[in-house]
């Protein structure tokens, strides 16, 4: 199996290391992951300024860009072979329910789908620096396998979600579907060393509405959250609504 992995954590978090050591055992691994931090930065892509890719060691690419970018040039410039699946994480803190638009883990799966390439992310939950890479790490190459195997549906990519848990701890894996955040009091303001106001966006709680079925349910239980995910966000029930609103 011919992998590669990403994240948005960049190249010297323990996550995505965590993660290529582990993939390492079940195929050919390289790692294109960004030079620094680039959580929170969506599906954003570079285009106002060239792109540098610098090879810090046997298939490790760090790029001064974005996760998007890195799936991006991974594929069509820095690997030698088209990725049979590919890979993103181990991300630093989960990416449940609303946020997952926020999230650059996330969106380096979408690109690769857009790509017509299988893909996942997988994250986990912990708040602060996380403990038990290992116990995701090992879920992700069994779910690897599995997504080589049996192939995933057409245009689904998934969101795995892994409780910060040992491995013998964690429950089984549920399938989910996407959660709800509960918006409150998650910006900060105060005064700088010179008296100007500034704000500063984040919550350090998860906090999202405890509804079975969801992600947040299965996680907050201990279990593997997977949710399959697609990149058409066109909400169909609204459709026939809005036809029949009067426009001309
Ligand atoms: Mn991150």
């Amino acid at each position: 199996m011919k992998i590669l992995v990403t994240n948005d954590d960049g190249i010297h978090a323990p996550g995505i290391q965590a993660l290529a050591t582990a993939l390492r055992t079940i195929g050919d691994v390289v790692v294109v992951a960004p030079d620094r931090e680039r959580s929170a930065v969506g599906h954003a892509l570079t285009l106002h300024h060239p792109l540098r890719a610098q090879q810090v060691g046997p298939e490790l690419f760090a790029v001064d860009g974005t996760t998007t970018d890195c799936v991006n040039l991974g594929i069509h410039n820095l690997l030698s072979f088209t990725p049979d699946i590919v890979v993103s994480g181990i991300n630093r803190g989960a990416n449940l329910g609303d946020d997952v638009t926020y999230s650059g883990t996330v969106a380096a799966a979408m690109e690769a789908t857009l790509m017509g390439i299988p893909a996942f992310a997988v994250s986990l939950v912990a708040q602060g620096l996380g403990s038990h890479y290992d116990s995701a790490a090992v879920f992700a190459v069994k779910l690897a396998r599995q997504i080589h195997q049996k192939g995933l549906p057409d245009d689904t990519f998934l969101n795995v979600n892994v409780p910060d848990l040992p491995p013998d701890r964690l429950l089984s894996s549920c399938i989910t579907s996407q959660g709800r955040r509960r918006y409150e009091g998650s910006i900060v303001d105060n005064l700088d060393p010179r008296g100007q106001k500034y704000y500063w966006i984040g919550s350090t709680e998860l906090s999202f509405l405890d509804l079975e079925g969801t992600d947040f349910y299965a996680v907050s239980r201990g279990h593997v959250s997977i949710t399959p995910l697609h990149l058409d966000l066109t909400n169909y029930t609204s459709i026939q609504v809005l036809r029949s609103w009067e426009l001309e």
